[in-house]
Formats: C-alpha cells, structure tokens, sequence
C-alpha cells in the first residue's frame, strides 16, 4: 500500500522487484535446499549494483539512505531472504565505515568495495557471548603497529565468502563494554580460518560459519576509532541497521507468505466453494495483512526518522528495537498462518510457506534476539 517514495525509490524498487522476479523467485526453494552459497544471485546483484548502494557517489554508490535499503532488502527478502543476506552486512560494514571511519579508512576500503563486487561480513557474537556480548573475549593484543588477535566468533554470516570483516574485539583494558574495539579484518589475514558451514533450519540461501582466529595479525590501521570505542559504534552506528536490515527482512517474509496465502485461498474449493469465502479463513488474511501494514508503519517512520537525522538517541534507539522484535514477531505469526492456510499443501517441503515460515525463525533470533530488544524498550520507556 502507499509509501512516500521519491522516483528514484520508486524506480529502484520496480527495477530490484523485477530482478527478484526473474533471477530469484522461481529458484527459491531450489536455492534453500541446496545449502550453498548462491554465486548466481551475489553475481546478479553485484551486476545490479546492489552490494556497493550504500558507497558514496564518488565511489560508484548512491549514498542509499535508510529508506532505500529498507525497499531493497523487502523486496528480496519477499521471495528469498537467506539471497538479501548478501546484501545485509555489506550494507552494515559499508555504513559504519562511512560512520566512523577515518578519511583515510574510508577512501582505502571504499575504493576496494567501488568495483560493487565484494562482500562484507559482520562478526560479534561468540560461542560463549550472544545476548551478553558486551562481555565478549576474542582479544587483541598490541605488538608494534599490529594486533594479535585470538578467539572465536560464531554464527558469521556470508562465513568466508566475505571479503572483509568487521570484528568486534576485546584490547582491554577497559571492563565489559568499556574494553571493545572494532577492526577492519581482510579474509586474507594469516591466522584467520573459518570452521564447517552450520546446517539451519531455515536460511539455506546463506552461508553461516564460525570464525577462529589464531595470532592473526590486524594492522592497527585498520581500527574504527579509538580503542575501547567499538561498543560506541555498535550503539551508534550499527543499531539502525535492524529496521533496514532485520525488520526489513521479517516484512518482506511476511509479504511473501501473506501473498502466496492468499493466492491459494483464492484457488482452493472445499464445500464447493474457494476457501477464501469462509469467514475464518477471510479473517485470517484480513488480520495478516493489517499487521503487515502495520509493521510497515512502524518500518518506514523509523526509516525517515533516521534519514531526516532529527530525532533523539533515545527516540531512535526503541523506534528501532520496536521495528526489530514487532516485525520479525509478526512475521512468525503470519508464515504460520499462511502454513495453516494451505493445509497440508503448506507443510510439503518445497512449498514457499513452509520455507518462509523456517526463515521468520531466524530474524527472532538474530541481530539481538526479541527478548534483549524488548528490554532496550522497556528500558527507554520506563526510564528506571
Ligand atoms: C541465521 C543466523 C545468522 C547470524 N548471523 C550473525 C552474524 O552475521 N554475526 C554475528 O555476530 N552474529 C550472528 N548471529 C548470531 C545472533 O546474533 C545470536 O544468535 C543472537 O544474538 C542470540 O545469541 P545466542 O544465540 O548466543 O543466544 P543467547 O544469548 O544464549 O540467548 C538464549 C536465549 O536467552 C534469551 N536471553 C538471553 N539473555 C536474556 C536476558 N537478559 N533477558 C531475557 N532473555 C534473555 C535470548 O533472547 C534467547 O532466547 C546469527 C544467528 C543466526 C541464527
């Protein structure tokens, strides 16, 4: 339903929602089973231009704003959203950088993701350290102009198809948060090797894998303002990325289950009549789709908010908490749904529904789990 969109969005969406429907869609499931790395679609969207949106112009990007990932992001995420984790923390590193980079920094790295053709990791959580990753222990240790890092980090996203990675690390020796850093690492650093693809219940479209560091050398050029600011840039910097980048993905699920719901209660007769004529089935799409619109309120507010740069820390921060854990929330509740619509059709592997309905999983997990966004909510609203 209607967005307030400039031509450009308008024409950027039509143009990714047109490649989705030919290079994506009807490979979907084919994509999730195989558990690969989807070297067609990071080719396709590395021709499109989708992996460097949001580099500066003089970089090849378009600056992309918050709104516009947003658009992207959905729109992939609507017939696949394990392919749009390609673009997801690409996206992420490439905006922190431009956040908290150096001018240095960013002309060396910007220049190396110019091409549109390099992928981006983003590494924080570890196998002892999720939801409390302010107390993370990957460490570096100051020698010379390097640092020597050690430890593991899991879950990676892209896992070593990445071209570089930002690695949330402890140089101390600050306490807890206090501690943190953040370094620019290539895949290509001796002593950085990645462990065996994990198998998911969802997502096969996207590669996850741990990532061990041992005595892996990082110049210390490659270190995002001072030591012990990383947990400054992840508040900073990297909190905006769930309303483009999770709670977009979870829209765009929802989307596409709703849809495919819909076009089955349309085509199925029971009792000689379509299924969509009976008034349970009628009332469950109307509440589907009523809480898409509303996460889609809630989305693209957030999404201007940040554009316009005007608003609170605090305002933005449970703007973006709330977009996270409602979407993806919802998202569940509409995949199950729409399972639930298509009948035992919809519990066949290989129907999108079910598909969809593994991946909404995911988005209540990561990128901060619900229950943590809950609490930043609440902490924000309560003030105690
Ligand atoms: C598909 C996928 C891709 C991922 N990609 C990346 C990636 O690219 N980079 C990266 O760094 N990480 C990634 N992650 C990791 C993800 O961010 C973490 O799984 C998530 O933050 C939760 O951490 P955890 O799994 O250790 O769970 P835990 O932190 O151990 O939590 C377990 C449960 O306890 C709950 N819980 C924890 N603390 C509290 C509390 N104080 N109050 C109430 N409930 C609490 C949690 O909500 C959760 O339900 C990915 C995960 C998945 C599944």
């Amino acid at each position: 339903m209607f967005l307030h969109l400039t031509p450009f969005q308008r024409e950027l969406q039509q143009r990714v929602r047109a490649l989705v429907a030919e290079k994506i869609a009807p490979r979907a499931a084919e994509l999730d089973a195989r558990e690969e790395f989807p070297q067609e679609v990071f080719e396709a969207f590395r021709d499109a231009g989708l992996l460097r949106l949001s580099l500066p112009e003089t970089y090849g990007g378009i600056n992309a704003e918050a709104t516009t990932l947003c658009l992207v992001i959905e729109e992939i995420s609507k017939a696949s959203a394990g392919t749009a984790l390609l673009v997801f923390p690409t996206q992420a590193v490439i905006r922190i950088l431009r956040g908290a980079g150096s001018a240095e920094q960013q002309d060396r790295f910007f220049r190396e993701f110019a091409a549109g053709d390099k992928l981006a990791g983003f590494c924080l959580t570890e196998p002892n350290f999720g939801s409390d990753a302010g107390s993370l222990q990957t460490r570096a240790v100051a020698e010379g102009d390097h640092y020597i890092v050690n430890g593991t980090k899991s879950y990676i996203t892209l896992g070593p198809h990445a071209h570089y990675y930002l690695v949330f690390v402890r140089t101390g020796p600050g306490k807890r948060t206090g501690g943190i850093s953040a370094l620019v690492v290539p895949r290509d650093t001796p002593g950085l090797t990645f462990g065996r693809q994990e198998r998911k219940m969802g997502l096969g479209d996207s590669v996850t894998t741990e990532m061990v560091f041992t005595n892996a050398r990082v110049p210390k050029e490659n270190r995002l303002l001072g030591e012990g600011e990383g947990w400054r840039i992840l508040a900073r910097q990297a909190n905006p990325m769930r309303v483009w980048g999770a709670a977009s993905l979870a829209l765009g699920i929802a989307e596409g289950a709703y849809e495919a719901a819909l076009d089955f209660a349309r085509r199925r007769t029971q009792f000689k009549k379509k299924i969509a004529s009976f008034q349970a089935v009628r009332f469950m799409l109307a509440d589907m789709k009523t809480s898409i619109e509303a996460a889609k309120s809630l989305i693209y507010r957030t999404a201007a908010l940040i554009d316009s740069g005007e608003g609170s820390f605090r305002d933005l921060e449970t703007l973006v908490s709330m977009s996270k854990y409602y979407t993806s929330d919802m998202a569940m509740k509409v995949a199950i749904d729409a399972v639930q619509i298509f009948g035992g059709a919809g519990y066949l592997k290989g129907a999108p529904v079910e598909r969809l309905m593994r991946d909404a999983k995911a988005v209540q997990i990561f990128d901060g789990s619900n229950q943590i966004q809950r609490m930043v909510v609440s902490k924000n609203i309560i003030l105690d």
